[in-house]
């Protein structure tokens, strides 16, 4: 049966329609009855339907049959209290193609006074490709966590495990040097010496890596922390490295923030002693300051040391990244990978300005306590 559009208004206006056929969208307009009385040519291809076969139909045509029943009150309600509004806000809504396959869609509707009475037009999008992409974005998410912390719980078990074999490696060599250090050849005592260095560098790797997988397995909650207590710990646990390089280190009265406490003292820790490691000629000298900047704290840890280059400025806060020789400068290069992972972990960002012997200035954002 073919019915004409019941609105001359709508119907015989040619620049109307070639405005709804170039639309992007399908564009349905019913009448009170909820029968469809005008589609646009994107209608036609987004459900296979002529356009013959749908005018004067019932719109819950282009809906599976698991919604058309309630759809009917919907409708009414609609037609009762009509303002321009996206439809079934916060469902998902599905459209039914003449095949009876169905397709997810978003819907806006809106009211259309006319002189024969009251229309609506509903604007149909099929959202399958914005779906289908928040899904794959949702499950790359989920893929992405799911393998870190597969990493972390590998990086911790291989480290935690680690550590037995080769306390057992490290102590028979030193066994070794003490008893047998007269009875054998200079040659031995060398490579016994290898043995004995080797061991207690991957002791210190082990021991690193270890803390750098609890970082995130073992961490506590984030709470108002003062970060005085912690500047003030981290110097504490530092004592004999300070007294011994003669360093001179202050800070300014610094705010509470939202931390985990122990480990801001940790991070604190990691980046004076870096300070007190990377000096150069003079005795270190470190400060510490924060400034806040709106709803976050700033923290500015500030040496005059040796400097970084600043092209490796991003480089040192991966792991086992290191710009020295063991020999001149004894490390594992995991310290700043755990500072940008408390950091992180704490909702902050961490990074550096620096310029070779002209000191560096590690500067780091947390969420400030207010
Ligand atoms: P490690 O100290 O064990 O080498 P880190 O991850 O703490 O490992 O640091 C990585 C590298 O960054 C260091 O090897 C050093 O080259 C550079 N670095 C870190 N802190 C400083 C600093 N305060 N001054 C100069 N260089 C630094």
């Amino acid at each position: 049966m073919q019915f004409e559009p019941i609105n001359s208004e709508l119907g015989d206006d040619n620049l109307f329609h070639q405005l709804l056929d170039s639309a992007p969208d399908a564009i349905v307009i019913i009448d009170n009855d909820g029968r469809i009385s005008l589609i646009n040519h994107m209608t036609e291809q987004m459900f296979g339907y002529e356009r013959s076969e749908l005018i004067g139909q019932p719109i819950e045509i282009l809906m599976p049959e698991r919604f058309r029943n309630r759809h009917h009150q919907h409708r009414q309600a609609y037609f009762a209290a009509s303002s321009t509004r996206p439809m079934g806000t916060g469902l998902e809504l599905f459209a039914q193609r003449k095949d009876g396959s169905d397709f997810p869609v978003e819907i806006s509707l809106s009211p259309l006074q006319t002189s024969t009475g009251q229309l609506v037009t509903a604007v149909v999008r099929d959202i399958t490709e914005r779906q289908q992409a928040r899904k794959d974005l949702e499950q790359h998410a989920q893929d992405l966590e799911r393998s870190n912390a597969e990493l972390e719980q590998f990086a911790y078990v291989a480290s935690h495990d680690l550590q037995e074999p080769l306390r057992m490696v490290a102590s028979y060599a030193q066994l070794l040097e003490r008893r047998y250090r007269d009875k054998l050849d200079v040659d031995a005592e060398e490579f016994i010496d290898y043995i004995v260095d080797g061991a207690s560098r991957m002791q210190n790797l082990i021991n690193d890596l270890l803390a750098f997988s609890r970082v995130g397995t073992r961490g506590n909650v984030l709470e108002p922390t003062d970060a005085n207590n912690a500047v003030m710990r981290a110097i504490n646990n530092l004592q004999i490295a300070i007294e011994e390089s003669d360093a001179t280190i202050t800070h300014d009265d610094l705010p509470a923030v939202i931390a985990d406490s122990m480990q801001l003292v940790q991070l604190f820790q990691n980046l004076i002693s870096n300070a007190l490691k990377f000096h150069g000629d003079l005795a270190p000298v470190v400060h510490i300051s924060a400034r806040h900047d709106g709803d976050n704290v700033v923290f500015a840890v500030v040496d005059q040391g040796i400097g970084i280059e600043p092209q490796y400025a991003e480089r040192i806060f991966q792991l086992f990244q290191r710009l020295h020789g063991k020999k001149e400068y004894p490390g594992t290069g995991i310290g700043l990978a755990i500072c940008k992972k408390i950091v992180e972990r704490a909702n902050g960002q961490i990074w550096l300005e620096s310029e070779i012997d002209k000191g560096s200035s590690f500067y780091f954002t947390l969420p400030a306590d207010i």
